[in-house]
């Protein structure tokens, strides 16, 4: 019998568009499809007719399937000499527990291949104008997760990244959003410091605003933000709205 493989799959951050060739033509031609919550539908329609999907989606709060049982259907599907594509949203191995599934996999003899993916960092800096680094402005940028794996605020160092980064970015933040808030107040980063969340970054259904790190909270709260979203804060934010300046003075002249 035929040991079969796992490819461990980044989907990219939304737009069906931004998967790799690669982990596109793995999808194609998988038997098993196990995938989470974040891939599109666009992308399981790929599949061939025949192939098994398997929905291993993780609401916030719900755990439709755990991580164990994830790792024992990967490794049976694989066992009986299938092809499984494990797909998740973004890179597998930015809090994607691709990791996790790699050495279960690794430690079960099971033979397994990672494909990265965009991470939502990078979609949404694209889609939303705000350059991760940008010269003169931002040398250096940090994606953190602003939940800590007790579902509080995280336990990163706070008081360091307030300091030690141009341009922060914030994975699960938004239900810690305040604590995060404050946290880098306390620590001496500026209100005044620019600030974004986007929802659904890339997707037919992105929202972006932008404001303060002072005011995140409260904007929100006023544009109900909610998962999956990014933090985004430091200087480069600013780029954004120079850039749609730019964008409405060029339509201004084009239709003035
Ligand atoms: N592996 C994924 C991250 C999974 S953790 C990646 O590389 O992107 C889930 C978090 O990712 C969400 O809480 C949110 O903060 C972020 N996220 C994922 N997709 C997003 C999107 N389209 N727009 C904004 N944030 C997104």
């Amino acid at each position: 019998m035929s040991r079969g493989l796992v490819s461990i799959i980044g989907a990219g951050p939304g737009d069906p568009e931004l998967i790799t060739v690669k982990a596109l033509k793995r999808i194609q031609s998988a038997d098993v499809i196990m995938y989470d919550r974040l891939v599109t539908d666009e992308l399981i329609a790929e599949a061939r007719d025949g192939a098994l999907r398997i929905y291993c989606g993780k609401a916030p709060g719900l755990h439709s399937m755990s991580q164990e049982m994830i790792g024992r259907m990967l490794a049976s599907h694989a066992a009986e000499g299938k092809h499984v594509v494990r797909l998740k949203g973004g890179d597998p191995f930015i809090f994607g527990r691709g990791g996790e599934e790699a050495l279960m996999l690794a430690e079960s003899g099971i033979p397994y291949e990672i494909i990265p993916g965009i991470t939502s960092a990078v979609g949404t800096s694209a889609s939303s104008l705000i350059p991760l680094t940008h010269r003169g402005v931002a040398s250096s940028f940090a994606c953190v997760t602003g939940t800590g794996s007790d579902g509080t605020v995280s336990s990163v160092r706070w008081d360091l990244l307030a300091h030690s980064v141009d341009t922060l970015v914030i994975y699960m933040g938004i239900s810690q959003l305040s604590q995060i808030q404050q946290e880098l107040l306390r620590h001496g980063k500026a209100g005044h410091t620019p600030a974004a969340l986007i929802e659904r970054g890339t997707t037919s259904e992105e929202r972006i605003v932008t404001g303060t790190l002072a005011e995140l909270q409260t904007l929100a709260d006023r544009h109900r933000i909610c998962n999956p979203a990014l933090i985004m804060v430091g200087e480069s934010v600013l780029i954004r709205e120079q850039l749609l300046q730019m964008q409405r003075a060029a339509s201004a002249s084009m239709t003035g």
